[in-house]
């Protein structure tokens, strides 16, 4: 098994001088090429911090990370725009799709500077597209589809350029449950068939109970992990709502 992500001893810090506060601290833990991971806990318990900072848009103030084998916390700018091109694929809540591209073209933005040819660039569309269900609306323009195929849409933008790493925050958040349960299993699919590697932040636990792992944190700090291993997806919603009862940040709208 090849590691993905590797965060040793993370701690973010806050402010400065007298006004501090400490948002990450000791956070430590790997995910393996082709594991579906969700990351949980309360409001304000650090996961988008978490987040961000593996999406190299903020920094730690102490700890390494790797992704691929890569550390990027000393990157410059250019270099790092390179590696979070390259490297890293993402999936937002609000789907972030540009209204006045088609599906298709949303899809191969993130392609667009490659030097890769048309025929290549076609094929991996038309491949994707299969995958997450959405080849009969690549002609259309974002305004003209449902939420789901939106963010099908952005699924298959993350994934077009095969990134190392997939980071998904909260992506069935403004989804009905069937949209939401469709996407899950697209992505549920996709790490096991494709090997990709999904770290998804969401605070729902039918969503996360899609996922082989939930990693929860609390006040900054790693809480618990769980591993569904051989359970029914059910019976691992169960524990996930369980371990959510304990820490707080269940959700309510089972
Ligand atoms: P979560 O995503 O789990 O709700 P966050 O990562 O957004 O949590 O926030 C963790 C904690 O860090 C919160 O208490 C929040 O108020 C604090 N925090 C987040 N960003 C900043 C910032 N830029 N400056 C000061 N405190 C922040």
């Amino acid at each position: 098994m090849k590691t993905i992500v590797e965060v040793t001893n993370i701690k973010k810090v806050y402010g400065s001088n007298s006004q501090t506060f400490t948002a990450l601290d000791k956070i430590d833990f790997t995910v393996q090429k082709g594991e579906f991971v969700a990351i949980m806990g309360p409001s304000g318990a650090g996961k988008t911090t978490l987040l961000n900072i593996l999406a190299t848009i903020d920094e730690p103030t102490s700890g390494e990370i790797l992704i691929d084998g890569i550390s990027f916390l000393n990157m410059k700018e250019k270099q790092l725009a390179r590696f979070r091109r390259d490297k890293l694929g993402f999936i937002f809540q609000d789907y972030n799709l540009l209204d006045t591209l088609t599906v298709k073209d949303n899809i191969l933005l993130p392609l667009a500077l490659s030097k890769m040819d048309a025929t290549e660039i076609e094929n991996r569309v038309e491949i994707i597209a299969r995958r997450l269900g959405i080849q009969a609306i690549l002609e259309q323009y974002p305004y003209q589809i449902s939420g789901g195929q939106k963010q099908r849409t952005a699924a298959a933008r993350a994934m077009i350029t095969k990134p190392s790493l997939i980071l998904a925050d909260e992506p069935t958040g403004a989804l009905d449950s069937k949209s939401a349960t469709e996407l899950l299993e697209s992505l549920q699919e996709l790490s096991q068939e494709e090997q990709a590697t999904i770290l998804m932040v969401t605070h729902d636990a039918l969503a996360a109970s899609y996922c082989q792992r939930v990693l929860y944190i609390k006040d900054g700090h790693f809480f618990t992990e769980i591993v569904k291993g051989k359970t029914s997806r059910k019976e691992f919603f169960q524990k996930i709502l369980d371990v959510l009862s304990v820490i707080g940040g269940a959700n309510d709208v089972i």
